[in-house]
């Protein structure tokens, strides 16, 4: 075990929370990566090349997928293997157990009976508690020579052993699942795991990862000056050096002083960005765009175009992108779903042709914060707020045009300015104004006005994933509805949004 802490490969199998097993174990200290089985050949590797492996769940029945031979080469290696639900029903099977629909399928809160309250994947836990189940088969039986440690009502197994191979059919992994965060730790400590990992100690690896992805060849950077681009084009530059050339599409849709800032930033953590100016293109191809679907796909499908073109100017081969674990999740692209080579879309970039390179797509916000911190990345960019790919047209509703753009990227200013001056900002998730499509009558100088319905948004949130409407002083409110109409024209009436996602996004469109 070199470098002061272990390497766990998780097997996907496809399961729901696979990527969740990896990011508990990481928590606890080692250092755990997702391989998909469906890249069979990288799963065998991955046997030989870590520490330990863990089986992960799966939509599958073990007796419709060919996946016995991963789960033989584990239990074969003599190395610790930890089967979670469809990944404990594969080591039922190959091991020679009686493994077939359960009479009773589980799903949500069960509760399990420890049988072997010694093992020390128990210790510290009582004797019954509640565990996180979904699934249709179980081992019905053990195979020869393994010790059954649990049950439930739909598993007589629930768990088993047999040396340094456990198999359990519920996740531990996810919350819900008492002594979940326990039993991973126990089982680390189980075969010695040494636990010194920390996602800064992640920076080489993930430079040796662009570095052998990218090969002799020269690289773009897509940078946004977000969080996360800015760290994968610094890693970037760490594996590659002046081979990395960062690019910075001006796409005519930022905020206010927003190219400006970024540059300025950028260039002080030596990413200098070649700027493209796109304006023109970019509003040109959204010219008549209503649905805001098609505004998204229409900025993705101008964006790599540039950037191809940029790309091809520069020889470039590769692109680096700052996709993260939750991008990967929300587009839909499941990592086990298909072999890495594939699912390269993510973010709505059409396919460039270029070798698409993602340092950081199983990493999360905190851990990316945490190695962004190590690379010294200014706080202003840490902190920054999240400004959508498709910038401003996503927050002018209907057509995108010269005027609405210059409509809401004052009112926007406006509502930053005041919120930032009253100390707020720091504190907020994002805050930012929409032009809505509404019109709406108002009375300026005694004379009848009708103009546009600018909406303020301002949320809580942690990760994106859900977000409550922060409520801002209403003092404030008014002042920002007052600046807004007095200082932008064609603007008659402000609102704010209150509603929390879900129901709605962050985003109006
Ligand atoms: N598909 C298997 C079952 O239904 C495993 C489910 C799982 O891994 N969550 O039993």
């Amino acid at each position: 075990m070199e470098s002061g802490y272990s390497r766990v490969a998780v097997i996907d199998f496809g399961g729901q929370y696979a990527h969740l097993i990896a990011r508990r174990l990481r928590e606890l200290g080692v250092y755990s990566e997702l391989v998909p089985a469906a890249a069979r050949g990288d799963a065998l590797e991955a046997v030989d090349r870590y520490d330990a492996v863990v089986l992960s769940g799966g939509p599958q029945s073990v007796w419709e997928a060919g996946h016995d031979d991963i789960a033989l080469k584990a239990l074969s290696s003599g190395k610790p293997v930890l089967g979670i639900c469809y990944g404990h029903q594969l080591l039922g099977k190959v091991a020679g157990g009686l493994v077939s629909r359960s009479p009773y399928p589980e799903f949500g809160p069960t509760e399990v009976e420890i049988l072997e309250p010694g093992d020390p994947l128990f210790r510290g836990m009582p004797q019954r508690f509640t565990v996180w189940m979904s699934h249709n088969d179980a081992v019905l039986e053990p195979p020869r020579g393994w010790r059954v440690l649990a049950r439930s009502r739909g598993s007589p197994v629930a768990a088993m052993r047999l040396g340094p191979a456990v198999g359990v059919q519920w996740h531990p992994e996810v919350s819900h699942s008492e002594y979940g965060f326990e039993l991973l730790g126990n089982w680390l400590d189980s075969w010695g795991a040494v636990r010194g990992w920390r996602p800064e100690g992640l920076i080489d690896v993930l430079a040796e990862y662009v570095r052998r992805e990218v090969g002799e060849g020269v690289a773009v950077a897509a940078v946004s000056g977000g969080i996360d681009s800015t760290v994968a084009a610094l890693i970037a530059r760490r594996a590659l050096g002046e081979r990395l050339k960062p690019v910075f599409i001006d796409h005519g849709l930022h905020p206010s002083g927003e190219v400006e800032r970024v540059t300025r930033l950028l260039a002080s953590v030596g990413l200098d960005p070649i700027v493209v100016d796109a304006s023109h293109e970019f509003l040109g191809a959204l010219r008549g765009v209503v649905d805001p679907e098609e505004k998204r796909r229409i900025v993705g499908k101008i964006y790599g175009e540039i950037l191809l073109r940029e790309a091809k100017r520069l020889g470039a081969t590769a692109l680096v992108q700052g996709t993260i674990y939750p991008d990967v999740i929300e587009s839909g692209a499941r990592p086990g779903a298909d072999t890495i080579k594939t699912h390269h879309n993510v973010g709505g970039l059409p396919d460039l042709g270029l070798k698409i390179v993602e340092p950081l797509r199983y990493l999360y916000k905190d851990e990316v914060r945490r190695i962004a911190r190590q690379l010294g990345v200014p706080e202003e960019i840490i902190k920054k707020q999240p400004v959508p790919g498709p910038g401003l047209a996503v927050r002018v509703e209907g057509e995108v045009t010269l005027e609405k753009l210059a409509v809401a990227r004052m009112a926007d200013r406006i509502v930053r300015e005041e919120i930032e001056a009253a100390g707020l900002g720091e504190a907020l998730w994002q805050y930012f104004a929409v032009l809505t499509a509404s019109k709406a009558t108002g009375v300026k100088g005694d004379a009848r006005s009708y103009g546009y319905v600018v909406a303020v948004r301002a949320v809580h949130s942690v990760d994106a994933m859900t977000a409550r409407p922060a409520r801002l002083p209403w003092e404030l409110l008014e002042r920002i509805a007052h600046r807004i109409t007095s200082e932008v024209p064609g603007v008659v009436r402000v609102v704010y949004d209150i509603t929390s996602k879900p129901p709605a996004t962050i985003e109006w469109e």
